[in-house]
Order: C-alpha cells, then structure tokens, then sequence
C-alpha cells in the first residue's frame, strides 16, 4: 500500500479488478527479489526451474480447485477471452457444422459475431429486447449441435447463470472471465471453459482455457500454429514465451483462494456479500436493481436510481468517500458495483452506509 494515501479506497472496478492484499503485497516482492534469488521474476527464464515451479503450481492448483477429471487439460493463453471467442471456432467447429450460443449480453453477442466464419451459428434464445436483464431459460437445444456456448457472467448488465442447461451429449463451451474460480464449477458439463484472468483471478494478460481433450482435432482446416488448443496441450503452453508474470499473479490468487477453503468457501462468501448490497437497493427508496431477481449477479450488482438526475450526485457523493470504479459500463450507465472474490466485506458495508447517508441527505 501506498503510505502516502491516506483515504482506504474502496475498489469496485469491473476489470481489471480487486486483487487480494496478500497477492498484491508477494507480486510486488517477487518483481523486486523473487524467492530471494537476487533476481526479480520479471528477468527469469521461462523455461528455468523457478519458472517451471511457478507452471507446475499454477496448473496443479487450478486442476485441484476445479477437480478436473484427468481427460481435461489446463492450457495458459494469451489474446484474452475475445481471441477465444474466434479460436475456440476455429478449434471445434466446421463450415458444414452448427453451434448453438446463448445471447446474453454484449460479450455473448461478440462470441457469436466471432463465431460466424467458422461455421454455422444458430442463436438459440437472447435477451437483447430488454437490454439483458434475464438469462432466457425453456429453449431448445437440438443434439445435432457440434456445442452450445455460454456466458455464465454477464458482466456489464449483472446477470448471473444459476442453474446450467441440461444439454444432454452436446459439448457445452463457457466463458467464465468474470466468476471464474468464484464458486465449485461440475466440469465434467462442460467441454470447454475460458477466462481471461483480469476479472477474478490476475493481472490482464494471461487467459485460463479448461479444456476436454476428446474435442480436438475433428475439423477440416488448417489451424495456424499459436491457435491451435493441441499446440498448448503438447508443449504444455510453452510453445513460445507465456505471460510469466500474469501466471504468477494468478498462482498466487489460487493458494489464496485455498487457503480462504477453495471454491466451496468462496461460494458462500460471495453470496454473503452481494446479499449485504441487493438487501440495500431493495430496501433504500433512492435506489433500485436492473435486471430480474433470480438472475442477479453475485459478482457484478448493477443498479440504477429511480431519479436518474440523483445519480451524478451520488456518483460524486461516492468518489469523495474513495469508491472507486463504480460507474456503471458505458453502454448502460447507472451503476456497477464489482465485487469479486477478493473485495472484502467491509467495503460493501461501507458503500452501502454510503447510499444510506445520501438518502438521509435527500429526505
Ligand atoms: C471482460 C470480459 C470479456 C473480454 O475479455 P478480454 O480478456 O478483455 O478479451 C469476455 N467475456 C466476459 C464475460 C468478460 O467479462
């Protein structure tokens, strides 16, 4: 921490994101002496035995936290979930083949946009009609899908997938950039998850990819190299130089995740803690929630005022008082409080005291 700040700042920003004060304080060790070799790990080898540790670690942990069954490969990329959005196209899906997507907010609809040249992408239900303010549910998933893909977090708009789609024997793709590692995920419905690490996990610059190995390898085109899932699988995501120090980061967020009692324990805290900000939107007269109640988001709460002139006031009214990253995305405006693994709950008590005392103030 900066000694010469005085005021806590409360860190609500969507991403790149909250961080554990523990992590931040190793990270900033380790760039200035790592593990006390004298060097700092910004100027180690990839491939020397400290960094090799550190990849060891990294993939052992997320293996444990996970429970990947032993057909699942941990792969570290880069390009962030949207070069996902295309190579996970290119990967899986043939131009005479179909897949499904789910349409819930703007980086669902950006999937789906990458999707296109690879193949054959049928929308299968969105909530565009009412800016995604529920995650559509009762559509038909036809089993001739060569995969279904999701978005379990809609980051901007503050819907959350509670329960998964039964999808039978489709393979089911899912971008978890922003509650990855948030709460216990059965892998085994999956066939593929990715995230980028900036929201829940790390620094921007790494991007986590869990995925089955049975899946690859089955279309017809000629897949460049550094985009090819088999290349990161076979050299262990060492085909080139990976984002060393993002891995790090990351690593380190994992023991901590460990340590608080893995993604079990974590579940319970975030629901804890985003039931302390919901309670007060529902409560408080000034204020109100986005998007339907059952969908609610336990990492990104967005919320409006009913006087949306109120909103620059309280807007400036929360700054002063060192909130920081509070603004809702500029796509939707209003507010976004995010409030991941990492952001404690004292914060959230103390932004809600915040919106009490401006609602006192308004009468
Ligand atoms: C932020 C975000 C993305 C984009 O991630 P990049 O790593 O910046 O490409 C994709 N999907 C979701 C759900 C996100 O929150």
């Amino acid at each position: 921490m900066n000694p010469t700040v005085a005021m806590k700042i409360h860190n609500f920003s969507a991403g790149p994101a909250i961080l554990p004060a523990s992590v931040i304080r190793e990270s900033a060790q380790a760039v200035a002496n790592f593990n006390n070799s004298g060097l700092s790990i910004l100027e180690l080898s990839h491939r020397g035995p400290e960094l090799t540790a550190v990849f060891n670690e990294a993939t052992a942990l997320t293996r444990e936290l996970l429970q990947l069954p032993s057909d699942y490969e941990v792969l570290f990329m880069t390009g962030g979930a949207s070069t996902q959005f295309f190579i996970a196209a290119m990967n899986l899906l043939d131009k005479d083949e179909t897949a499904g997507y789910l349409d819930t907010g703007t980086w669902a609809s950006k999937a789906i946009e990458a999707a296109r040249p690879f193949g054959h992408v049928q929308v299968l239900a969105s909530s565009k009609s009412t800016t995604y303010d529920h995650i559509p549910t009762g559509y038909y998933i036809p089993k001739s899908l060569k995969y279904l893909h999701l978005t379990s977090n809609n980051t901007i708009y503050g819907t959350q997938i509670h329960e998964y789609p039964d999808a039978g024997q489709v393979p089911v793709l899912c971008d978890m950039s922003s509650d990855f590692m948030s709460r216990p995920v059965d892998v085994k419905r999956f066939g593929m998850i990715y995230a980028g690490a900036q929201k829940n996990l790390g620094p921007a610059g790494v991007t986590m990819v869990i995925i089955r190995k049975d899946l690859l390898g089955k279309v017809d085109r000629k897949i460049p190299v550094m985009l090819d899932y088999r290349t990161f699988i076979k050299e262990k995501s060492l085909y080139n130089t990976p984002p060393v120090f993002p891995i790090y980061v990351s690593m380190l967020t994992m023991r901590w995740i460990k340590e608080m009692g893995g993604l079990t324990a974590m579940a319970k805290h975030n629901e804890m803690k985003a039931n302390i900000l919901y309670k007060e939107i529902d409560a408080n007269p000034l204020f109100k929630g986005n998007v339907a109640v059952q969908d609610r988001s336990l990492m990104n709460v967005c919320f409006t005022m009913h006087d949306r002139s109120l909103e620059p006031k309280f807007a400036a009214f929360a700054k002063e008082n060192g909130c920081n990253g509070l603004e809702g995305h500029r796509s939707v405006g209003g507010f976004r409080a995010s409030i991941y693994n990492a952001m404690p709950p004292s914060s959230i008590q103390f932004l809600v005291d915040l919106m009490r005392e401006f609602s006192k103030k308004q009468g």
